[in-house]
Parts: structure tokens; sequence; C-alpha cells
């Protein structure tokens, strides 16, 4: 099967269908950059890749981790996890960015988020998406530190880091190239935004 290459420009997101059996990989050509991965039951987008039920029925990791399977908000096993090429830089610790997260950093007008990315492309296929989800944040350096604290340390992922995943069944994947740019003490995305590239 001729596999195809979708680049993500920086700050904007893309939806990808997958049936069952499908590998989807995620790659960050630039790095140093997130990318925000969201995933929902084709049949059904009530039902979404859920981090928090994942890490009590199937993972018991904080952190995504090559070899677990996600399940979705229904306890059902959605994706794979099959190959970590970014040396385990990935988290599930921290909501994605909105558009009142942008406000609360002092940000005026209008910034894209990876929240309202998400549903943009979703109402592109006449899905309304109004809880989003915790996504995985694929490629980034926050971490909880043995005390519980939890620090955003510079991204450190590196140019071509990738992460690929296995659909369990039909799902609706979608990846943000995180928007992040703020000056503050997070730095989230360095020296970026960035695109993302993901072949399916
Ligand atoms: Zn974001």
């Amino acid at each position: 099967m001729t596999r195809t290459t979708t680049t993500i420009p920086a700050r904007s997101a893309a939806a990808f269908d997958l049936h069952a059996g499908d590998t989807i990989c995620i790659r960050s050509p630039f790095g140093h950059q997130v990318a925000d991965f969201f995933a929902f039951n084709a049949q059904d987008p009530s039902e979404y890749l859920s981090a928090r039920h994942s890490l009590v029925s199937s993972t018991r990791h904080l952190y995504p981790r090559a070899g677990q399977t996600f399940l979705t908000s229904l306890r059902r096993p959605i994706l794979k996890f099959v190959e970590d090429g970014a040396n385990e830089r990935h988290e599930m610790l921290l909501a994605a960015c909105d558009a009142a997260r942008y406000a609360l950093l002092g940000v005026e007008g209008h910034h894209a988020s990876c929240a309202e990315n998400l549903q943009n492309v979703m109402a592109e296929r006449g899905i309304i998406v109004t809880e989003i989800p915790q996504p995985l944040n694929l490629f980034s350096s926050t971490r909880a530190e043995p005390d519980g604290t939890i620090v955003t340390h510079p991204n450190a992922s590196e140019p071509g880091d990738f992460a690929t995943f296995l659909a369990l069944m039909d799902c609706i994947v979608v990846v943000s190239a995180c928007p992040f740019d703020v000056e503050t003490q997070f730095p989230v995305n360095v020296g970026g935004p960035h695109p993302i590239e993901v072949e399916l």
C-alpha cells in the first residue's frame, strides 16, 4: 500500500481516517515542537482516546511509551503505540492549549490553539467537539518531578523524532502542530512553532 506524507503547517491541524490495522507516523522534521494527538471512534466520535482511562485500565504509566495500548472513554482499545523514535519525550499531563490559556498569558485578540484546531478540523467533517479530550502531547519535555511538581523543560525533541501508532479500531486521528509561541517560563516549542509531518 502506498503511504502518503502530509505536512501540517505550523499552528494548524489535520484529521486522518484510519482503518483498524493501519499505522500512522507522526514526525517532527525540525524538532523542538509539540504535536497534540487526539483520536475518535470513526463510527461514534463521542467515544475518544482517553488518556485517563488508558492510565487506569491499560498503561499504568504517567507517560506514553512504546508498547502501550490506549483505550477510549469506553475503555476499548483504539491505538497501540508501536514505535517511539523520540527518546520517550511525550506526556499526557497538560491540557491542550486553548483561547483561555492564551488570554491568561496576556495575549490580546485571537491566537490559534490546539483546542480550536481540533474543533475546526472536526467541524469540517460535521462533527462538533465541545469537550476537548486530554491529548497525547508528543515531543514534549514537560515532566512531573519527584515531588510532584510539573515542570516544562525547554523542548528537547530533535529533528526527525517520530512516533508510530497502530489503529485497533476504525478511527479519526487529529494532529495539531501546537501554536504555542508566547514568551513565558513554558518553553513548549523552542524556535518555533514548526510544522509536523504525518505519514499514513
Ligand atoms: Zn497547543
